[in-house]
C-alpha cells in the first residue's frame, strides 16, 4: 500500500514514519510513504503558499493553486482515496482504519495555519478526518496517526495478524490487562489463572477482565 502525504513540513512526517515498525515496513518495501512539499508547487518568487482570508479574520490560509498542483503531480495508483486531516472531519476510529486499509493508495493533505482554501478541498478531497476534538497546529501529526493505524493492518507490517485481531477496540471492547516477568513486582503478583496453562480458564478470565475494564473506562463501547 502507498501513502502520499502533502505537507509544508515533509521532515516532520518523514522523521516520525522512519522509526520502529513503520520504518522497518518501509525499508522492507511492505508499504511506501512519499512526502510532497506543497511549497515546491508555489509559483510565487518567494515560494509563498498562504494568504489572508477573504472577509477578514485571524491568520493565514493555504492557497488553492499550490495544493491543487501538488495533488495533480502525485501519480495515482489503483484504488485511491484522498483525505484532508481536519478538526472538522469525522473522528478517526479503528473501524475507519480497517476501511482505509482496503485502498491501494491514500493521499493525505495536511493543513497548517488557519486551514486550506475550501475550493481546493471541494475538488480533491474524498473525506475529512479528525484525530479528536481538539485543535492542533498542523495536519502532520494527525497524518502520521492515520498512516500508522492503517499500515499496521497490512500483511507483513506486524509479525502476526493476531497482534491486531485481539486488540483494544477490535472486538468492541478494550484489551484485558497483560503481565510479563517478573512474577512479583514490588509485592504485586501475576493473577494465578495466567500461570496454570488452562487455556479455557485463561480465555474466560481475559474476557471478564476486558469487560470490566471496558465498563469502567469506555462504557460507550458496550
Ligand atoms: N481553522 C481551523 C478550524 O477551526 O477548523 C483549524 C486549523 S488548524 C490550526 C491547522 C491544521 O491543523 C488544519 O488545517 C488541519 O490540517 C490540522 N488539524 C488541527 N487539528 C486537527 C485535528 N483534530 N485532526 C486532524 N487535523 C487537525
Amino acid at each position: 500500500m502507498r501513502f502520499d502525504i502533502m505537507t509544508l513540513f515533509p521532515a516532520l512526517v518523514d522523521n516520525v514514519l522512519s522509526e520502529s515498525i513503520i520504518g522497518r515496513a518501509r525499508q522492507a518495501g511492505v508499504i511506501e510513504v512519499e512526502t510532497h512539499n506543497i511549497r515546491d508547487y508555489s509559483k510565487d518568487k518567494h515560494r509563498r503558499v498562504d494568504d489572508t482570508p477573504y472577509g477578514g479574520g485571524m491568520g493565514m490560509l493555504l492557497a488553492a493553486p499550490p495544493v491543487y498542483d501538488c495533488y495533480e503531480a502525485i501519480e495515482k495508483k489503483g484504488k485511491t482515496r484522498t483525505i484532508y486531516m481536519s478538526p472538522k472531519g469525522k473522528v478517526f476510529t479503528q473501524k475507519k482504519a480497517r476501511e482505509l486499509a482496503g485502498y491501494d493508495q491514500l493521499i493525505i493533505l495536511c493543513g497548517h495555519y488557519e486551514g486550506v482554501d475550501q475550493r481546493v478541498l471541494d475538488r480533491i478531497v474524498d473525506e475529512e478526518i479528525s484525530v479528536g476534538d481538539y485543535v492542533l497546529t498542523g495536519g502532520e501529526i494527525p497524518a502520521c496517526i492515520v498512516v500508522d493505524a492503517v499500515a499496521r493492518l497490512k500483511d507483513g507490517v506486524l509479525s502476526d495478524p493476531e497482534c491486531y485481531e485481539n486488540e483494544s477496540l477490535c472486538q468492541g471492547m478494550l484489551e484485558y490487562p497483560q503481565y510479563t516477568r517478573p512474577y512479583d513486582f514490588m509485592g504485586d503478583t501475576v493473577p494465578e489463572v495466567l500461570l496454570g496453562g488452562n487455556h479455557r480458564e485463561i480465555e474466560s478470565w481475559r474476557f471478564k477482565a476486558a469487560l470490566e475494564l471496558t465498563k469502567k473506562q469506555r462504557p460507550d463501547l458496550l
